[in-house]
């Protein structure tokens, strides 16, 4: 039973190392709202990430911030809540904003833990205590500087390679890597740029026997995407379409994918990142976990869905250099090697998220304060 007596909200913007580039833009910071919450004299924390811009979906993280000031905070501070259903019954009248939910959610579940002395992972559920990560390349400014990244990856044990993939940066991109990697597990993300009219250049995808290919149209289109799957040979993974449980079982009953990458944030939090496990086990769908390049405290609630049982492919959760010459959150997440060479993340089993903030980091990168109390 988790009763919130105040909650307090910060948007930060947190300076990577070197842009991120997609189908939908190129950010220089991750911006993200960061949530702490008390109750009874004990605190936890919780993150969600959806990036400056409304660009990967129709959220940002300045308006997550006023949703959850103005709305959502307001609807559970000082309740008494259950279970994380029970929040998202508290929240069902607001309509999408799940990124911002996802922080209320998260907060409910890492609290819970702390409140019980417990990992977040123990109280998922989890078994896992460590989970395989992949190796994840944007839009660079050479091929020459993909290779050699990749090059380096592979020497460095990863099983798998991600690639984003836009218009000027696809087929010669890969043709040029598979050239060089030709058996390695690669894949793609299109981050929803392409449409049917593009079927044609999935076809030829399929030549570079890829793992899937992600997110390949708008999403919004299952439809299309069970049309496209109807198509082509390589498995569609959805991350962006899949939204809640609700629309992972549509997506399943409509063939319009194979994997499901699985997000904590895009979805509304913990409660609904295991429901959709669930359909995923239930459909015999593939699926893994994805991240939004949060914080070391975001990071660890993906790790914790991560270590629930039955993901089929590694996650791109990432130690905490990859993106940041420092984490705004300690400690840091580091890579370990598994039992074949191959990289992974220890899944933390410290009481709650196991993390929190640096208090000067947090100050230099916040860009916004706010705090809502019970009455
Ligand atoms: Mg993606």
């Amino acid at each position: 039973m988790v009763r919130l007596d105040a909650v307090d909200l910060y948007r930060v913007a947190m300076p990577l190392t070197s842009p991120w580039r997609t189908a939908y833009g190129e950010d220089a910071a991750c911006e993200s709202v960061l949530v702490r919450g008390e109750a009874g004299g004990v605190t936890a924390w919780a993150e969600t990430t959806p990036l400056a811009a409304p660009c990967y979906s129709g959220e940002w993280a300045g308006g997550a911030f006023a949703c959850l000031r103005d709305w959502l905070l307001p609807a559970v501070v000082g309740e008494e809540l259950a279970s994380g259903e029970e929040v998202g019954e508290r929240l069902a009248h607001f309509k999408g904003n799940r990124f911002a939910k996802a922080a209320v959610d998260e907060l409910w579940w890492v609290m819970e833990a702390t409140q019980q002395g417990v990992s977040l992972a123990r109280l998922l559920g989890a078994e896992a205590d460590s989970v395989e990560v992949g190796a994840d390349f944007g839009v660079m400014d050479s091929i020459g500087e993909l290779l050699a990244s990749i090059g380096q990856a592979v020497e460095s044990g990863y099983r798998r390679i991600k690639l984003k993939f836009r218009r000027g940066w696809d087929v010669d991109m890969l043709r040029a890597v598979r050239g060089e990697f030709p058996s390695e597990t690669i894949h793609i993300d299109c981050n929803g740029g392409f449409t049917l009219d593009d079927t044609d250049l999935f076809c030829r995808l399929d030549d570079f026997m890829l793992a899937m290919i992600e997110q390949p149209l708008t999403a919004g289109d299952l439809l299309d995407h069970a049309v496209l799957a109807e198509t082509i040979r390589t498995p569609i993974c959805l991350d962006e379409s899949i939204a809640s449980a609700d629309t992972a079982r549509q997506a399943i009953e409509l063939g319009s994918c194979k994997v499901i990458n699985i997000k904590p944030g895009r979805v509304g939090g913990l409660t609904e990142a295991k429901a959709i496990r669930e359909a995923c086990v239930e459909g015999g769908i593939g699926m893994w976990v994805g991240g939004m390049l949060e914080s070391a405290v975001g990071a660890r609630i993906c790790l914790a869905v991560a270590a629930l049982p039955g993901f089929t492919y590694p996650a791109d959760i990432f130690p905490s250099r990859r993106f940041y010459q420092r984490d705004l959150a300690e400690p840091e997440l580091e890579l370990i090697t598994g039992a074949e060479g191959e990289p992974r993340i220890a899944v933390p089993q410290a009481v709650g998220v196991g993390a929190e903030p640096d208090e000067d980091r947090l100050a230099e990168c916040c860009l916004e304060h706010a705090r809502v109390a019970a009455d």
